[in-house]
């Protein structure tokens, strides 16, 4: 191992009591991102996912920024990894126990383009660090979300929040006749700009289908609770979409956590006392309310019950 000893130069009154050690790795290196400076996936007509930087952005070769996790509950457990001592294994165990902080080691920064009504929904997921472009500073860029006609969607009977297969075509096309007419309020946006009205003030009748963009930092731990919730059916499709890229973007960097999240998360099920007992007596779910024995019925049929 290289180690190169620094001098410190600090004023007299805060003089450290030692050197700067800089270490160099033991084995050679690699990029998680492969020296791509961006990793990018386009979204709709105007949305973009791209991975921009990672920590860690280098590892050991041969190994993915999953190294990150282990090399952190490494320290955690100690002597007590000799018995879990298998990189997989480990992260496998970790992530059944919901023991996350060694996933927080790994954080990832994206640069997203997207919509302001998804912007919305992503927004409340409040564990990350985000710098969103300023509409008050910049001119808003002529961009909208325009969905194709099959995806201008009915309203859901069983999902209040939700929407089912698309609409009949006739107000499906009436719909997007209406956005184009939406649309054209950039004109009027433009024309009041150079008016002299402020941006500010001239954005405020910009539909909510008007694109805006961020940087947006966030650990594992959390990315993988934000992909839980708006990869899942549930989620609106827009977001979704968006949910998903990430996903892909990230699975090759940490492909170890990915595959647990998919096998203990988001492909897994939660059981509730009543659902156990229900299985374990062979009897119906003792509860009389209409949602969760319907979402008992999901689960039975997931199970094949
Ligand atoms: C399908 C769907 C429908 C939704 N519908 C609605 C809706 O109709 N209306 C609505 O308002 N929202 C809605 N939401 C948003 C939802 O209620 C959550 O606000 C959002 O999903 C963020 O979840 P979170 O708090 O777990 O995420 P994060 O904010 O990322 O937080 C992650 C975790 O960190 C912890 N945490 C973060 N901040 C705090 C804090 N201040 N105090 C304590 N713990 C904290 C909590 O454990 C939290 O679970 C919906 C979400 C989904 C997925």
């Amino acid at each position: 191992m290289a180690i190169e000893v620094t001098p410190c130069i600090m004023p007299a009154m805060s003089q450290p009591q030692g050197n700067v050690v800089r270490k160099s790795f033991e084995a050679p290196v690699r990029d998680v991102m492969d020296g791509a400076s961006r990793i990018e996936m386009t979204i709709h007509d105007h949305g973009l996912v791209a991975l921009v930087d990672v920590m860690p952005r280098l590892v050991p070769e041969g190994k993915t920024a999953d190294f990150a996790i282990v090399q952190a509950a490494r320290v955690s457990y100690g002597e007590g990894t000799k018995q879990v001592n298998e990189d997989t294994g480990l992260i496998r165990y970790l992530a059944r126990h919901r023991h996350t902080t060694p996933y927080e080691m790994v954080e990832f920064k994206f640069h997203h383009v997207m919509p302001i009504f998804i912007a919305r929904q992503w927004i409340r997921h409040r564990t990350a660090n985000v710098n969103e472009y300023s509409a008050r500073y910049s001119i808003v860029k002529d961009r909208f979300y325009h969905p194709t006609l099959d995806n201008v969607r009915k309203q859901s009977t069983s999902n209040r929040q939700g929407g089912e297969g698309p609409a009949d075509l006739a107000t499906a096309q009436e719909f997007l006749n209406y956005l184009d007419e939406i649309e054209k309020s950039y004109i009027k946006y433009q024309e009041f700009i150079d008016k002299g009205v402020a941006r500010e003030i001239a954005r405020i009748a910009l539909p909510a289908s008007v694109y805006t963009e961020w940087y947006w930092k966030t650990d594992l731990h959390n990315l993988l609770r934000f992909l839980s919730l708006r990869m899942d059916p549930h989620a609106q499709l827009e977001i979704r979409d968006y949910a998903w890229a990430m996903f892909e973007i990230i699975r090759p960097i940490v492909p170890i956590a990915a595959q647990a999240f998919l096998d203990y998360d988001f492909e897994a099920m939660h059981l509730t006392r009543l659902e156990i007992e229900a299985i374990k007596n062979g009897q119906p779910l003792n509860s009389t309310n209409k949602r969760e024995a319907a979402e008992w019925e999901e689960k039975k049929a997931k199970l094949g019950l």
